[in-house]
C-alpha cells in the first residue's frame, strides 16, 4: 500500500501585503472567489434588537474607533487589546480598529472566571481591555490582579453602561471628531504572513492553555480556502446548488472568541456577502425562532447543538425549511447523528469539518453532500462519520507510532501543512517547537484517509478534552486540584457523555490522613467528592466542572519518566458504574 500524503485542491494565493480589514472590508487585492455584496444586504443583524448593520457602517465605525483608540491610548503596532465579551455586533469593528493600527486582538471567552482571565491576561499583556457590562466585575478584579489601570477599560454598549466611571464604546464613537485621523497600518510584501492579528487560547497537544498567534495571512487564507473549496467543487454546479450565495443568512451562534466563530462567522460571511444573525449567546429556542423569522439558510454548529435539533421537542414547532446548508465541526459527529440530522433537515447539504485553533479554523470540509437525483441519500450516507476532504493548498500526512508514514485507511497522527497553519504560541518558544515542526503542525489527533481523499478521525492522542466543543485542558484542572489541601496527586481524563461529547473526570490520590478516614466511611467519601467538585467549580468556567465524577485511587499510574499514563486511566474508567 502506498505511503499516504493527501493534498487539497490547488490554491490561488491571496495577497500577502494587506491587513484583514483591507482585504475583507475594503476589498483591497480582490480575489477571484470574492462575492460582491449589494448595498442593501446587511452584514449583521442583532438577534435581540433586530438592528441591521451594513458594510459602510462597519468601515466607518472601525476607522472612527481606530482614531479614538490611537488618540487616547496611543496603541502602536504589536500592542495587544483584549476583548472579553459574549458575541456582539461590534466584535468585528473592534478587531478591525485594532488591525488598522497594526495591533493584535486577544479574544477571551466571556465565561472565564477571575483566575482564568488573570492567567490569560498575564500571557497577552494587553494595553487595553474591552469588556461586556455583564463581565465588568470579573474584568475589574482581574485587571487589579495583573495591575492594569482602570483607565484602560472600555465597556461595550452605550450610555446604559452600568458604571459611568468607565468609557463606553458608544462614548468613544461619539468622541471621535476630537481626535486626529489615525495613520492606517500598511504592510510591505510578505508582512501579512508574520504579523499577528489575533491571539486565541488553546491548550494544543499538551499542557495549559497557550495564546495561539494567528497572522493576518492565516485568516485571509482560510477564508479564501473555504471559498475556493466550494468554487472548485461547485464551479460546474447550477447556481441553485451552490453552497454560498450572495444574501445567504447565517445563524451566528458560535462564540466569536473561538477560531471557528471568528474565521467562519465573522470573516468568511463578510467576504462571501452573507448576513449573520448575531446571537449574544446560544439559546436553542431563540435559534429556532431566528431560523423561522430571518429565514436562516446556513447553520455552523457543534455536535451538542446538532443533538438538540434531533432530540428537543421544540424542534417540530418551528418552520426550518429555509435551512439549506449545515456544517457540524469542533468535535466528532457520529454517522448516526448525521443520519438523524438529515431527517430533521431533509434535502439540506450536511457536512462535517475538521480544524483546530492552530490551523486557523478549517483543515477539511465535506465535499459532495447534497442528496439529489445525482447524489442520492444512499450515496450520501457513505460519507457521514467522515470529516470531509482537505481544503485547498493544504497537505496532510499520517504518521504512525514508529515514525513512518501510514498507508491508505491506516490510522496514525495527523500532521498538516498549509497557509492557514498559525505562527506558533505567543512568547512560548518551547511549546511552539514541540508542535510546529519543519513547516508542519502535529495535531495530536489520530486520523485516516480513504482512497477518495475523505478523512476520518479515529481518536485523539493528545490529552485535550472537548466538552460541547469547548476545550478543557486536563493539566489546568489537575493544577487546581493539586492546590487543594486534601489532594496528594491528581489526573484528569475525559469520559463520554451523550450530550456534551465528553466531560472531565478526576482521579484523586488523597493525603494519607484524609484517605484513611474516607476509606472507612462512605458518607465521608461522598462529602469529600462533593468538596473537590465544588473546589473546581469555584475556580473554573462551567463547562470545565468535574461532571464525569471524582474517583479516589491509591496512586496515579505513571511512566518511568513520571508522565501520567492516561490510557490506563481511560481503560479503568470504562469499568466505573454508569453516572446518574
Ligand atoms: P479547537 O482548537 O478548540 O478548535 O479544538 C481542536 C480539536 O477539536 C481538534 O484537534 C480535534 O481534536 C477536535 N475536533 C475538531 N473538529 C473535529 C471533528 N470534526 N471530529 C473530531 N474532532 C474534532
Amino acid at each position: 500500500m502506498s505511503l499516504f500524503r493527501s493534498r487539497g485542491p490547488p490554491f490561488i494565493p491571496p495577497p500577502d501585503n494587506v491587513t484583514i480589514p483591507q482585504f475583507i472590508l475594503d476589498d483591497v487585492g480582490a480575489h477571484f472567489t470574492r462575492l460582491v455584496r449589494p448595498v442593501e444586504c446587511p452584514c449583521f443583524i442583532d438577534e435581540e434588537s433586530g438592528r441591521a448593520i451594513y458594510l459602510a457602517e462597519l468601515r466607518q465605525r472601525s476607522r472612527h474607533l481606530a482614531d479614538v483608540v490611537k488618540g487616547r491610548w496611543d496603541i502602536s503596532p504589536g500592542d495587544v487589546v483584549s476583548i472579553y465579551t459574549p458575541n456582539h455586533v461590534d466584535y468585528g469593528v473592534i478587531a478591525w480598529a485594532v488591525h488598522h493600527l497594526g495591533g493584535i486582538l486577544a479574544t477571551h471567552s466571556p465565561d472565564l472566571t477571575t483566575e482564568e482571565l488573570v492567567y490569560q491576561l498575564q500571557i497577552a499583556t494587553p494595553v487595553l481591555l474591552i469588556a461586556h457590562p455583564g463581565n465588568l466585575a470579573t474584568a475589574l478584579r482581574a485587571m487589579q490582579k495583573v495591575q492594569i489601570s482602570r483607565e484602560r477599560l472600555v465597556i461595550l454598549g452605550g450610555h446604559e453602561a452600568p458604571d459611568s466611571r468607565f468609557s463606553s464604546l458608544e462614548d468613544l464613537f461619539a468622541s471621535h471628531a476630537m481626535y486626529r485621523p489615525h495613520v492606517e497600518h500598511m504592510f510591505k510584501a510578505g508582512e501579512a504572513r508574520s504579523a499577528i492579528a489575533f491571539l486565541c487560547f488553546s491548550s494544543g497537544t499538551t499542557g495549559k492553555p497557550k495564546a495561539v498567534a494567528v497572522s493576518h495571512y492565516n485568516v485571509i487564507c482560510n477564508v479564501v480556502q473555504v471559498a475556493t473549496f466550494n468554487r472548485i467543487h461547485e464551479d460546474y454546479a447550477p447556481a441553485e446548488k451552490r453552497r454560498f450565495r450572495v444574501g445567504d443568512i447565517v445563524a451566528g451562534v458560535l462564540p466569536l472568541y473561538h477560531i471557528f466563530g471568528l474565521v467562519i462567522n465573522l470573516h468568511l460571511t463578510l467576504y462571501g456577502a452573507m448576513t449573520v444573525v448575531m446571537a449574544k449567546q446560544f439559546n436553542y429556542e431563540n435559534l429556532l425562532k431566528s431560523i423561522q423569522r430571518y429565514r436562516i439558510t446556513h447553520l455552523n454548529i457543534v455536535p451538542p447543538q446538532a443533538v438538540l435539533f434531533c432530540k428537543h421537542p421544540l424542534t417540530k414547532q418551528y418552520d426550518l425549511s429555509s435551512v439549506r446548508y449545515c456544517v457540524v465541526a469542533g468535535a466528532p459527529m457520529s454517522g448516526e447523528l448525521a443520519g438523524q440530522l438529515i431527517q430533521v433537515f431533509p434535502g439540506v447539504q450536511l457536512g462535517q469539518g475538521w480544524g483546530m485553533t492552530e490551523t486557523c479554523a478549517t483543515g477539511t470540509m465535506a465535499s459532495t453532500l447534497t442528496p439529489s437525483p445525482q447524489f442520492p441519500i444512499e450515496q450520501w450516507v457513505g460519507t457521514p462519520g467522515s470529516c470531509g476532504q482537505l481544503v485547498s493548498g493544504t497537505v496532510a500526512k499520517i504518521v504512525k507510532v514508529d515514525g513512518t508514514l501510514a498507508g491508505v485507511e491506516e490510522p496514525g497522527e495527523l500532521w498538516i501543512q498549509g497557509p492557514q497553519v498559525v505562527l506558533g504560541y505567543y512568547r512560548n518558544d518551547d511549546a511552539t517547537k514541540e508542535t510546529f515542526i519543519d513547516g508542519w503542525i502535529r495535531t495530536g489527533d489520530e486520523a485516516l484517509f480513504k482512497d477518495n481523499g475523505d478523512m476520518y478521525m479515529t481518536g485523539r492522542i493528545k490529552e485535550l478534552i472537548k466538552v460541547k466543543g469547548y476545550q478543557v485542558s486536563p493539566s489546568e484542572l489537575e493544577g487546581y486540584l493539586l492546590n487543594h489541601p486534601d489532594v496528594a496527586d491528581a489526573a484528569v481524563i475525559g469520559v463520554p457523555d451523550d450530550y456534551a461529547g465528553e466531560v472531565p473526570l478526576a482521579y484523586i490520590v488523597l493525603k494519607p490522613q484524609v484517605a484513611a478516614a474516607v476509606k472507612k466511611d462512605a458518607e465521608l467519601a461522598k462529602d469529600e467528592r462533593a468538596k473537590l467538585y465544588k473546589h473546581v467549580s469555584s475556580i473554573a468556567s462551567r463547562y470545565k466542572w468535574l461532571d464525569g465524577g471524582v474517583v479516589f485511587i491509591d496512586a496515579v499510574p505513571k511512566s518511568a519518566s513520571g508522565k501520567i499514563l492516561k490510557r490506563v486511566l481511560i481503560e479503568q474508567s470504562k469499568q466505573l458504574p454508569p453516572r446518574a
